[in-house]
Parts: C-alpha cells; structure tokens; sequence
C-alpha cells in the first residue's frame, strides 16, 4: 500500500488534508478498539462496515467472559453470571434504543433480521376489507421482497395485485420524497402497510423516514422499516418519527459479528396489545411467571412482547462489545464525523474523475441529509480489472456487477488517511498505472 507513489499530482493535497483531518478528529482514538484487517506489513483500507463490520477489540473479553461462567457455574450462569443470561438481551437494550431514538421499552434484540421482520409483519400487516396493499421498494433486499411476497400468500392474496414495489422516476435510481408520499396517498384506504428500507442497500439513500411515517398513517396504514443499512450509519427518532416497527441486524454498522442478534422496535403505543396477532413464544410471556410453567400466556409489555426464544448469548456477546463504542463515541459525534468523511470520499471521488477522465457516477444522493456513509459509484466502461487493482492494493470494498462500488467509510474506526489513500489507488488503477 504505497500511496505516496501514485501518479497523481494532486493526491498530495488529499493527503495533507487527510492528516489535518484526522488529528483535530476526536473519534480517531476509536479505530484502535477495532481489529482492522492486516494487508502487507500494513493494514487493509476496509470499506465494507455496511456489510460486516470490524470486530471490535472488546469482544474476546466478553467472550471469554460467558465461556468462563459456563465452565463455572453450567446451568446456574442464568442468574448467576456476570451479565446474568436469563435477561442477557437487556445488556443491549439501553444502548439499542439511543442509537434507534427509541425509548428501551420500545427495543429488544433479537433472532435474526429476516425473522424478525415476518414477526413483526404478522402484527402489523394486517389485510382485510379493501385494505389489502403491502408497498416496499423496487429493488429492495432480496430477503425483504421474498419475506413481502411469502407474507402476502400467508394472507392468500396474489402478490401481483397486492404488492406495490415503488420505483424511482424513469432515468433516476433514487426515490423523491414527493413520489412516495404522493404514491402513498393514491392508495389510500387500499393501503395496509407500508414496509420500506431505511438507508437503501444498493444506492445508499436514507430514506424521508418521518414523512413516510405521517403519509402513511395519514391513510390509516402502518409504517415500518427495515434499518439493516441505518442502524449505528444515521441517527433516528423512531419514537417521535412515530414509526409502528422496525427491524435491523447486529453485523454491519453495529459491528456485532457474523450472523449476530439482530433488533427489533416496536412504537410504545403498541405496547400492551394482546389484541394484535403474534407468534407466541415463553419469552414474550410475562417474566414474573416465565418459569412457574403454566399452560396461559401472558404478554409482556413492550417489544420484549415479540420475544419467541431465550437470548443466544454467545451470538450476542461481540454486539455487547461494540455497544460499548457507539455509546463512548455517541450518535451526534459519529453523525458529525461521518458527513465529513463521507463529502472528503464525496470529492476525492470528484477530483478522480476529472483527472483521469474515467466517467465515475456516484448513484447515493448529494444531499447529505438523504445519505448516512456508504457512496455507490458506478465505474462505467470499467470491469473486474479495477476492482483486481483496488483488491491488490489493499482496498476492501463491495463490487458488484456491472462495475458498481459500494464503499462505506465508518466514522467509527475508518480514518480520512484511509480515504485519502484509497483515492490514490483508484486513480492509478483507472489510469492504469498499477
Ligand atoms: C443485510 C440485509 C439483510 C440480511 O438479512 P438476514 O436476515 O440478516 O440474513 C436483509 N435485508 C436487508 C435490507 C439487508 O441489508
């Protein structure tokens, strides 16, 4: 990774500038708590916190920790333990819910994404009558769409005529506000639910959450999302945005590790419904009782309401460890943090174009308030040599075909030395000069 030797002029000053940056930078002491994968005698520039991120370095600790009273105290580790198993998942739930906007009655970590979201679309896509429609997005997540359709057909409704998949505007891969608040109030009392991504996997858009929200309860639907790519990228007010539900995974920005306990939010006002269909299990039943066995069910107050299974401590263990972080370095800085990182990425991305000539599109939104980190650029005319070069070179990113790089510069453990670094290579490999 010699960046000092690229053929690019002006990626001396991209790097001053990086330096300037990254010493005034009051999250930088962040990026020693998290491993960053070694390249060479250095270290990779990893961008793809948005699909797994970093292990943070307090993980081991907590690991090891429950392994020990395991081995110590077997079974009685459930009340015994340091961070007693019984109601492990509340180890999340203080720090889940300032990272949500949410209050902690309103958050449990939980199962897995997927799963959560067919829970919570059990409780809150509810077809009948005339009001039958399900909107997500075009182009959304594979599992989403495949949870969408299967939801419909548990209901016996033909996704055809039930599903709206919202499309951006012919020639444009992001979605208008007006568009969907428009679209939202046409279908009207046709409309049961409305179950968007927060931040968009693919181009990156963070999605007008609380202008949904308000135009979908303004036609009597409800109104959830699906926050894999929020969740620890932007800050949110899920409880004042008055969002019904909403689900997320542990493994990107919340650096929970691979297949980690995901979360689950559910609206305070929803709290106390037994009324609402669920799939039941003991750990939504009531706590007090939990364990006297009895054959009635009592639901518990809250998300927690939602809960199926006892917590997967193991799997939960690493997320415990990046909680920890997010709490230390807080959402405000992050977010501050991030704008930053994201426009220098934003204009290097720019200088890199206009230098090498190299027609680079940058498919993410330029308004900041419509993006968290993560910039999608397309490389036209470019193929799988460039990305061989990036790889080459240390660069740890998302390549997907046709020659689209997602990249996602985390404030929380990526520098603007590396993003400096990064613009180096790239122009070298669309010069190529590799
Ligand atoms: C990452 C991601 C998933 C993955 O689902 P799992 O249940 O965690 O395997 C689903 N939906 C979206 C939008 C994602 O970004």
């Amino acid at each position: 990774m010699p960046p000092q030797n690229t053929a690019w002029p002006e990626h001396r000053n991209f790097l001053d500038s990086a330096r300037e940056k990254d010493a005034t930078d009051v999250l930088a002491p962040f990026r020693q708590r998290f491993h960053v994968p070694p390249h060479g005698s250095g270290e990779a520039l990893y961008f793809t916190g948005n699909s797994l991120g970093l292990q943070p370095v307090g993980a081991r600790d907590i690991i090891e920790g429950e392994l020990e009273d395991w081995r110590k105290f077997g079974v009685e580790a459930h009340f015994e333990g340091r961070r007693p198993w019984v109601s492990y998942h509340r180890e999340a739930t203080d720090d889940l819910a300032a990272i949500m906007g949410a209050q902690p009655s309103e958050v449990v970590a939980m199962n897995a994404l997927t799963v959560n979201l067919h829970l919570l679309l059990i409780s809150f896509y509810r077809p009948s009558g005339r009001r039958t429609k399900l909107m997500i997005e075009a182009g959304a997540f594979p599992s989403d769409r495949y949870a969408a359709l299967s939801q419909l057909r548990l209901h016996g409704l033909d996704p055809k005529e039930h599903l709206i998949e919202l499309a951006p505007r012919e020639g444009e891969v992001t979605l208008r506000t007006e568009d969907i608040t428009d679209r939202i109030a046409r279908e009207g009392d046709a409309l049961a639910c409305v179950m968007l991504c927060g931040v968009q996997y693919y181009t990156g858009q963070w999605m007008p959450m609380a202008d949904i929200t308000a135009a979908a309860h303004a036609v009597g639907a409800t109104c959830g999302f699906d926050l894999a790519h929020a969740a620890g990228n932007v800050p949110m007010a899920l409880h004042d945005w008055n969002v019904d539900f909403a689900c997320w995974c542990g493994y990107k920005y919340l650096n929970g590790g691979p297949g980690c306990t995901a979360g689950a939010f559910v609206h305070e006002r929803h709290a106390a419904r037994p009324d609402l269909p669920r799939l039941e299990g003991w750990w939504g039943h009531s706590e007090a009782r939990r364990f006297k066995m009895e054959p009635d069910f009592e639901l518990m107050h809250g998300a927690e309401g939602w809960q199926t299974s006892n917590a997967p401590v193991m799997n939960m263990a690493a997320l415990l460890a990046s909680l920890a972080e997010f709490r230390a370095a807080g959402m405000g800085r992050l977010r501050e943090k991030s704008l930053a990182l994201t426009a220098f990425l934003e204009a290097g991305i720019q200088a890199v174009a206009a230098s090498t000539g190299a027609p680079l599109e940058i498919l993410t939104p330029s308004d900041p308030d419509a993006r968290g980190c993560q910039l999608s650029v397309v490389a036209h005319g470019q193929g799988k040599a460039l990305f061989q070069h990036l790889t080459d070179h240390g660069v740890i990113v998302d390549w997907r075909e046709p020659a689209v790089i997602r990249m996602a510069p985390v404030p929380l453990y990526n520098s603007f030395a590396d993003v400096a670094d990064f613009l180096g290579i790239l122009h070298d490999g669309l010069r190529g000069d590799a």
